[in-house]
Formats: structure tokens, C-alpha cells, sequence
């Protein structure tokens, strides 16, 4: 499964928008970011200090000021990222920043101007023009799907009940990964299509939203493209790549003012930047490389992206900055970030064979599809074969060889055979209307019996030919390289391309080397240092000494803003602590005095914690999977018996006479027969009864009525 085992650092680049008409307007002339493109270099000064203080430098592996062309920072920063995907590699770009500094327009841009489209629809021109430009021996399938995680819920933008729909879950496979359940995903054939797919997802975002600007520097969205490539290896047989690609528009990394909220807008607030500052907290981390616990799992988002940081993936960040001197805090805080992500190495390696590759599960769909399609149409060629072979009463028209054994050959033949086969029944039909010697009711009959015949043919033809709109939508959701999509770009315009391809990696390469050559002149100039005066030994070490106490006061400074960060951001953390205290106090509160203590511990027994999803849930009152073991045990006693039953009854059972009662020791109340003894009027009755009587003298004989008995 794994090539590539080398592992490489995330790449970040920093880019910076020019000033809007507001900051022109309002602010002293000029931003507080220069940058020198040839090093990579990105110098920040501060409005409040004085001049004397250092300015602070930071480097990267790119940088675009407010003149930055979309195309350049494609070129130079994603492109090599996007054919790592194409050759089955994890990629991932994400955009972070301040809300408004460009992170929508870096990632989406313009779509309608050429000029200002951004990283995702260049990127879908990209991966299209890459397959069709591809061999054909080459099958591609594209997938899309989108994502925005608000208030630390996952919503799929492409699910049409959007709005109602509950939140998604993550679940963690260990071949691929962290993945969403249930995550509705797009095949596409075409840029066209993905870009659909990107607008209907954007509209579900949109409508969800009543304040686009306000709920974008909330939520983070993502979009998913997995891109699995199917070529036949050295050995014979197909091997099949799966590349996936996120491209992330992170929520705005500003810190939201959270004074005086209380309940659910506190609960929404605690929420907003859980996500980015457990981003924080994982590049942190990662960037140490001394902790070894990473807290991927603090939140939806670090989960998300968990492979891309420090992974298995290949990771382009782009830090977006404002100029405006009012934000100086924020782009400062960018820019540690982006500088301390530099840091993160992760572990890239080729998605080979994996089991869950979609593409496999195509191609068996489509070849089982094709067996079935063939399988029927040899059926009706082989019959059409045997109605020839009978010699029936009809002319054969024309006398095709149907010897070869390719599939036009087989497919004509069905046809002719289903044509044939109408033909033949119509004219039997037509030789039974026309007899007259057969009786009316078998005329009517075999009339029947031929019309359930077409109806069977026509039956059959229609399952053929559903069976062929399957097995062509399912082919055509394959892409093959060179085939589906028409490169229509001419030989100049692909020259062109390369050109500019070539200009980019000379670009970056000349970078690098620059950078090199910094870090190099500082570690050699010690080396190259001799000396001929003992003044001009002073002079070079004061010199010396200069620069080393302007770089000990930057790294004062550095160590100054940190600490202040610190404290600001833990003064945040009591407040939030605090307020949270306060409305853990008013829930006990409301416990103590207002729910019953045993209700509350019968709550409490039945409540368990779901670290996965991280909530409380309740535990179901009867555990489902237990309940056949919670049903008795037949016990000993009752063996052969359909209850347990006493040594009594079973005697009772033994001897016969009411025994179904007596085995539930039931006492049986039984109705008294003997005839009323009323005293009657009819004096003559009288006599005969008193002589009824006479014989035995019972106790009843002077009472009116005598009791029922019971025993
Ligand atoms: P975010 O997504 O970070 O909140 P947006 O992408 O919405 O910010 O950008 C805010 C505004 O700034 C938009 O009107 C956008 O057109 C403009 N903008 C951002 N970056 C650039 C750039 N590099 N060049 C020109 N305009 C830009
Ligand atoms: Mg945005």
C-alpha cells in the first residue's frame, strides 16, 4: 500500500490583499506588510511602536502581495499538489485567516473572470483536463461532496434537507481514515457538473445562513474531491489509486468578543472558535514535536483534517493577511501561526488497492452487467439459430454469417432474432384467423396462448433493454483518459501552459535556493573572517555584536508578544471558565430545589458519556441486545410442565378428575344441582314431598333454602 514513505512538511504560503476603499480612506497612507517575493519574506511593522523597534520577518515557502494573480499563486503553490493527488496522494489546502482578508476569495474567487477564479475551480479545470489528456488505458472516477461544520456539527450542503437534516457523524476506519457517515457524494463526469455541484452546495449554505458574512466567519466549509485511477500495472492487472483532496474555507480566526453572553449565545460562543483554536492547539502540538498527545479528537474540524496534519497527506496552508494597521494584532497572530505550521511533517504516501475504492465495486458492477447483457442476447441467438436450423415455413432474409463470435455479431442476431420471433408469431396468429376448420373456442384459445407469447418476447425485450440503459449510465460514469472529455485546447494554448508550468517551478526553486543561501552566508561568514589589524577586528566584532543584539532584542520582543498572547488568552479562558461556573451553578440550583433526589439518581444511573460524539446520552431502559438473557430460566421442577407446579397438583394430575384446576391449586367452586327446596303453595306438592322425605331424615328437611356447598 505504501510507496512513498519519505515523509515532508506542510507548505505554507501567506498571502495578502491589497487595501480596500475603507482602510484607504480612513487610515494613515500605506499597509503594515511588505514583502519580498524573491525570499519569501514577510515583513510586519508595528503602528504603535516606535521606529527604532525591529521590524519582525517571518519566512515561507511562498508569498503573494496585494499584486498577486490568482494563476500565480496556482501555478507556483497548487498545481504540484493537485498531481499529487492525481497520482493517488491525499492533498489538502486550506485557507486561514482574519474574516475579510481573502480566505473565499483565494479558495473560490470570481468564478465568471478567467482572472480571479481561485484554487477550486482551477482545480476542477485541472483534474479534467488531466484525465482527458490522460492514456486511455486510464479509468477515472471523479466524486464531490461538500460540507460545513457550524457550531461544531457537520452539515452535508448537498443533502437537499439541508436545513432539517441532523447533524452527521464522524466515524475512523483504519484504511482510510476519519470519514463522514452518510455523507452524500456526487459522481461527475465533467467540470460542468462539479461545478454544479459546488453552486447547489453553495446555495444550501447561502439559504441556511441569514447573514452570508456573518455565518461564512462562523463555519468552516469543505469541499471533497476523490479522484480514484484505475491502470494496468507491470504485472497484467489493474491497480487503482485513490486520491483524495480537501479544500478547506476555514471560519475567520478572529477571536470573537464574548463579554456578557449568557445560555445558548454563550453556548454558540463557546462553540465558534472551539474548532479554530483546537486547530491551533493540534499545529501546536505537532509543530513542538516534544507533545505526544495531539488533540485531534477536541474537535470536528481537527478530526476532519487529522490526516492532513501530520498524516498521510499533502498539505498546502495558505495564511490570508489585511494590510490595515487596526488589524496588526490579528495579522500578527496569522503569521505565528502560519510559521509555526511550517514545522508539521507529514507522512504522504499513494492510496494503492485500498478495499473501499468505488471504482473496483464499478467495474465489477458494470462487467456483471455485461455478462447478464451478453449472456441474453447468446440466448437469442442461439434460439434464432434453432428456429433456422427447424426450417419453419418462413423465408430467411439475407444470409448473415454469425460465426464470429464479437459482440455486433451476437447483438445484430438478438435483434433479428426478437424480429424474427414477432414475425413468426403474427403469422401463426394470422394462419389461425384464417382456419376454418377449427372449432371458435380453440381458435380463441390458441389466439391467447400466441398473444402471452408476444407479451413474453416484448417482456424480455424491455429487460434487455433496461438492462442495457443500466450497464451504459453505469459505463458512462467511468471517465477514460482521452476519451470522455474532448481536450479542446490547441497545441499553442497547451505550450503555453507548459511554459508557464516551467516558470513556476523555476520561481519556487529559485526561492528555495535563496533561502538557502541566507541561512548559509550567516553560518560561513564567521568561517571566511581573518583578520589583519586588530582594528579591523573590532570593528568587524562590533559589527558582529550589533547584529546579534538587534536579532537577541527581536527575539525579547518575540518572547514579550508571546507571554502577552498568553495572558490574554488565558484571562479569555477564566472568563469563559467563569461563566460557565455561573450557569453550572443556576442548573444545580434548579436541581437541588426543584427535581426529586430519587429522579435525579435514576437520571443519573441511566446517563453515559459518548467520547465518539462527545455528549451524554441516555442509556435505553431495558439494553436491547440483553433482553433474551433476561428471561428465567426454566427451573428444574418444571420440566415436561408448562409452569412449575406443586407436589399436590402433580398427584392430582396422576389420579385424574378436574386436573387442569387442580394443577394451578386452584379451589373449584361447583354449582350445587340439587333441585330448590322451597316451601311450596301447592298444598297436595306438599304431601308428596313430606313422603319424599320421610325416608331419611336430613338437617334441611325444616329450612326453606339449603346452602351450596364448597370443598
Ligand atoms: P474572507 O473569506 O476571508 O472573509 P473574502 O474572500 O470574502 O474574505 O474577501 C473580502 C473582500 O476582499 C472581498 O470583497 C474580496 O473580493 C476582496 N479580496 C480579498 N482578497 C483579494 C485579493 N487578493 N485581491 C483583490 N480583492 C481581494
Ligand atoms: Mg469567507
Amino acid at each position: 500500500m505504501s510507496k512513498n514513505k519519505s515523509s515532508e512538511s506542510v507548505k505554507v504560503v501567506v498571502r495578502c490583499r491589497p487595501l480596500n476603499h475603507k482602510e484607504v480612506s480612513n487610515g494613515p497612507a500605506g499597509g503594515i506588510i511588505q514583502m519580498d517575493l524573491r525570499l519569501g519574506q514577510v515583513i510586519l511593522r508595528n503602528p504603535r511602536a516606535p521606529a527604532s523597534e525591529p521590524q519582525k520577518t517571518f519566512t515561507f515557502d511562498g508569498v503573494y502581495d496585494a499584486n498577486s494573480k490568482q494563476r500565480d499563486l496556482y501555478d507556483e503553490s497548487v498545481r504540484p499538489l493537485i498531481d499529487s493527488v492525481l497520482a493517488g496522494f491525499n492533498g489538502t489546502i486550506f485557507a486561514y485567516g482574519q474574516t475579510g482578508t481573502g480566505k473565499t476569495y483565494t479558495m473560490q474567487g470570481a468564478w465568471m473572470d478567467p482572472e480571479k477564479r481561485g484554487v477550486i475551480p482551477n482545480a476542477f479545470d485541472h483534474i479534467f483536463t488531466h484525465i482527458s489528456r490522460s492514456q486511455s488505458d486510464r479509468q477515472y472516477l471523479v466524486r464531490a461532496s461538500y460540507l460545513e461544520i457550524y457550531l461544531e456539527e457537520i452539515r452535508d450542503l448537498l443533502d437537499p434537507k439541508h436545513g432539517n437534516a441532523r447533524a452527521l457523524e464522524l466515524r475512523e476506519n483504519p484504511e482510510s481514515g476519519v470519514y463522514v457517515r452518510d455523507l452524500t457524494s456526487c459522481v461527475c463526469k465533467s467540470i460542468k457538473e462539479i461545478e454544479e455541484v459546488m453552486n447547489m452546495g453553495n446555495q444550501a449554505r447561502a439559504v441556511g445562513a441569514t447573514d452570508m458574512n456573518e455565518h461564512s466567519s462562523r463555519s468552516h466549509a469543505l469541499f471533497l474531491i476523490t479522484v480514484e485511477c484505475s491502470q494496468p500495472g507491470p504485472d497484467g492487472r489493474k491497480h487503482i489509486r485513490v486520491g483524495r483532496l480537501n479544500l478547506v474555507d476555514l471560519a475567520g480566526s478572529e477571536r470573537q468578543a464574548k463579554t456578557g453572553v449568557q445560555g445558548e449565545r454563550l453556548k454558540e460562543a463557546a462553540k465558534i472558535n472551539l474548532s479554530l483554536s483546537a486547530l491551533g492547539n493540534v499545529i501546536s502540538a505537532l509543530a513542538d514535536g516534544r507533545s505526544s498527545h495531539v488533540p485531534y479528537r477536541d474537535s470536528k474540524l481537527t478530526r476532519l483534517l487529522q490526516d492532513s496534519l501530520g498524516g498521510n497527506a499533502k498539505t498546502v496552508m495558505v495564511a490570508t493577511l489585511g494590510p490595515a494597521p487596526q488589524h496588526y494584532d490579528e495579522t500578527l497572530t496569522t503569521l505565528r501561526y502560519a510559521n509555526r505550521a511550517k514545522n508539521i511533517q507529514n507522512q504522504p504516501r499513494v492510496n494503492e488497492d485500498p478495499k473501499d475504492a468505488l471504482l473496483r465495486e464499478f467495474q465489477r458492477e458494470i462487467a456483471r452487467l455485461r455478462a447478464q447483457l451478453n449472456h441474453r442476447k447468446w440466448r437469442s441467438k442461439q434460439k434464432k439459430e434453432q428456429v433456422e436450423v427447424d426450417g419453419e415455413a418462413w423465408e430467411r432474409e439475407g444470409d448473415e454469417e454469425t460465426e464470429g463470435e464479437d459482440e455486433e455479431g451476437v447483438e445484430k442476431a438478438a435483434e433479428e432474432y426478437v424480429k424474427l420471433e414477432e414475425q413468426r408469431l403474427e403469422m401463426e396468429k394470422e394462419a389461425i384467423r384464417g382456419d376454418q376448420f377449427m372449432l371458435a373456442e380453440e381458435k380463441q384459445r390458441l389466439l391467447g396462448e400466441k398473444e402471452r407469447m408476444m407479451g413474453d418476447l416484448r417482456k424480455e425485450q424491455e429487460a434487455t433493454e433496461q438492462l442495457t440503459a443500466k450497464y451504459k449510465a453505469m459505463e458512462s460514469k467511468l471517465l477514460v483518459g482521452g476519451k470522455n472529455i474532448i481536450d479542446h485546447t490547441n497545441e499553442q494554448q497547451k505550450m503555453l501552459e507548459m511554459k508557464r508550468q516551467e516558470i513556476a517551478d523555476q520561481t519556487c526553486s529559485e526561492r528555495e535556493i535563496q533561502q538557502q543561501m541566507l541561512v548559509q552566508d550567516e553560518e560561513t561568514l564567521e568561517l571566511r573572517e581573518t583578520f589583519t589589524s586588530l582594528q579591523q577586528e573590532v570593528e568587524a566584532k562590533t559589527k558582529k555584536l550589533k547584529k546579534l543584539y538587534a536579532k537577541l532584542q527581536c527575539i525579547k520582543a518575540e518572547i514579550q508578544d508571546v507571554n502577552d498572547e498568553h495572558v490574554r488568552s488565558r484571562q479569555e479562558l477564566e472568563q469563559t471558565q467563569n461563566e460557565l461556573t455561573r450557569e453550572l451553578k443556576f442548573k444545580y440550583l434548579i436541581i437541588e430545589n426543584f427535581i426529586p433526589p430519587e429522579e435525579k439518581n435514576k437520571i443519573m444511573n441511566r446517563l453515559t458519556f459518548d467520547p465518539e460524539e462527545d455528549q451524554w446520552k441516555f442509556q435505553p431502559l431495558v439494553p436491547a441486545e440483553s433482553k433474551s438473557s433476561q428471561m428465567k430460566k426454566r427451573p428444574t421442577s418444571a420440566v415436561g410442565y408448562k409452569r412449575p407446579i406443586s407436589q399436590y397438583a402433580r398427584v392430582a394430575i396422576a389420579m385424574g378428575a378436574h386436573s387442569r384446576y387442580r394443577a394451578e391449586n386452584i379451589m373449584f367452586l361447583e354449582l350445587d344441582m340439587t333441585p330448590p327446596n322451597t316451601a311450596s303453595l301447592d298444598r297436595s306438592a306438599e304431601t308428596e314431598l313430606n313422603q319424599s322425605h320421610s325416608v331419611d331424615s336430613s338437617p334441611t328437611k325444616d329450612r326453606g333454602v339449603r346452602k351450596s356447598r364448597s370443598w
